[in-house]
């Protein structure tokens, strides 16, 4: 076994905390990265307080958004050698063997078979799989991302989550040029989600509850932006969005979005508050025959894919690097939309 060092929470209420344990040894497929850097998402603060409720095993060691360096690879492991940097996002293996696996949709895995990064059974060790707020981590090979050599890694580890998790909808709904794309919440994903939506061409409109945000929202390649606590400037778009991607972490009216959309328009929420939204009116959606939909990050092979795509238009996140250290801090600011716009964690100082 490998002796790792690992930020974790011992409980829903507890602090982040330093812990020693234990990864595998790399099997014959396996990849072991010395973590460089991880992105905090929203959902590590979720599942670290079980805000969701599943979160019943601890101790706790969230982060989903991994860039490091590999260290050393099992001898079946042919896509990667010592010293490449590479990535590792919310998922480290699947059963691969169903319909959704077989189409690289291992996140929608049919059998449920889907093993996240973190929190997950993990059949291997027998107990729960460990996320990346940690040193080092073994990954089966298949599950590893190549990073592209001319971007910023601290800056490219939001991608493995805020990235897919905007990009997948983006691509699966067909934005392109043309398109009018609503983009609410400006956080980890949404700014993600402007820049992407951006690159592909959209025309693409901002909706954020912190009015102090325009300007940034525009640096980030917004059209538009519209501060949603604003009845009069969201009636200016009524029945003209194609498309509204949702990444809000909190229960919200979501009438006030899908009366924006036009005939046949989609909105789809990518944000998990730890509550319900209201109900929205069954009329908002029958009336223009509007969808209201869901996504869940992006597979493996689309995760490489937006990579590449993020290298080709030169795109990483805006990010605050902050040291393992400050971890419970960058929480609370999270919690008050105070992300300029997500926190990554420089693991490499983790000692
Ligand atoms: P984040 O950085 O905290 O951003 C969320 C943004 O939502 C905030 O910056 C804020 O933007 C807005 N917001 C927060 N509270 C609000 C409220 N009460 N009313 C209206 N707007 C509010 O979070 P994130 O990391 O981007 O994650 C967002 C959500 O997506 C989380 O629930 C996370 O678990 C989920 N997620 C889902 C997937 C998936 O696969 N579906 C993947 C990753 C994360 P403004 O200040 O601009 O209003
Ligand atoms: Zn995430
Ligand atoms: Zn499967």
């Amino acid at each position: 076994m490998l002796k790792a060092l690992g930020y974790a929470a011992q409980s829903a209420t507890s602090p982040i905390a330093p812990m020693d344990f234990q990864r595998r040894d790399p099997g014959p497929k396996d990849v072991q990265i010395d973590i460089l850097f991880c992105g905090i998402c929203h959902s590590d603060l979720h599942t670290a307080r079980n805000e969701w409720g599943g979160s019943t095993v601890y101790p706790c060691i969230p982060g989903h958004e991994i860039v490091g360096r590999v260290a050393e690879v099992g001898k079946d492991v042919k896509k990667f050698k010592e010293g490449d940097v590479v990535g590792v996002g919310c998922m480290v293996d699947s059963c691969r063997t169903c319909p959704s696996c077989k189409e690289g949709l291992e996140q929608y895995c049919d059998t449920g078979g889907t093993i996240f990064t973190y929190n997950s059974a993990d059949p291997i060790s027998g107990g729960m799989t460990y996320g990346g707020y940690s040193n080092i981590i073994v990954v089966d090979q298949d599950f590893v991302l190549k990073v592209p050599k001319n971007l910023d890694l601290a800056g490219v580890a939001p991608l493995l989550c805020a990235g897919i998790t905007t990009y997948s909808p983006l691509r699966h709904w067909k934005i392109g040029k043309g398109s009018k794309v609503g983009i609410v919440g400006l956080g980890g994903l949404g700014h993600m989600g402007v820049k992407i939506a951006h690159a592909m061409g959209a025309h693409v409109v901002m909706f954020t509850t912190s009015p102090g945000k325009t300007a940034d929202a525009k640096k980030l390649g917004a059209d538009e932006v519209v501060v949603s606590k604003n009845p009069d400037e969201m009636k200016k778009h009524l029945g003209s969005f194609d498309f509204i991607l949702n990444t809000v972490a909190a229960p919200h009216n979501l009438d006030a979005y899908l009366e924006l959309l036009k005939r046949d328009g989609t909105m789809c929420v990518v944000g998990v508050p730890a509550s319900p939204h209201p109900s929205p009116s069954v009329g908002n959606l029958i009336f223009r025959r509007r969808s209201l939909a869901g996504s869940l990050i992006g597979g493996v092979k689309e995760t490489q894919e937006m990579l590449d795509f993020c290298a080709e238009h030169n795109i990483t996140a805006d990010i605050e690097v902050i040291p393992p250290q400050k971890i419970n801090k960058a929480y609370e600011r999270m919690l008050k939309s105070d992300v300029k716009y997500r926190f990554v964690i420089d693991m490499g100082s983790a000692a």
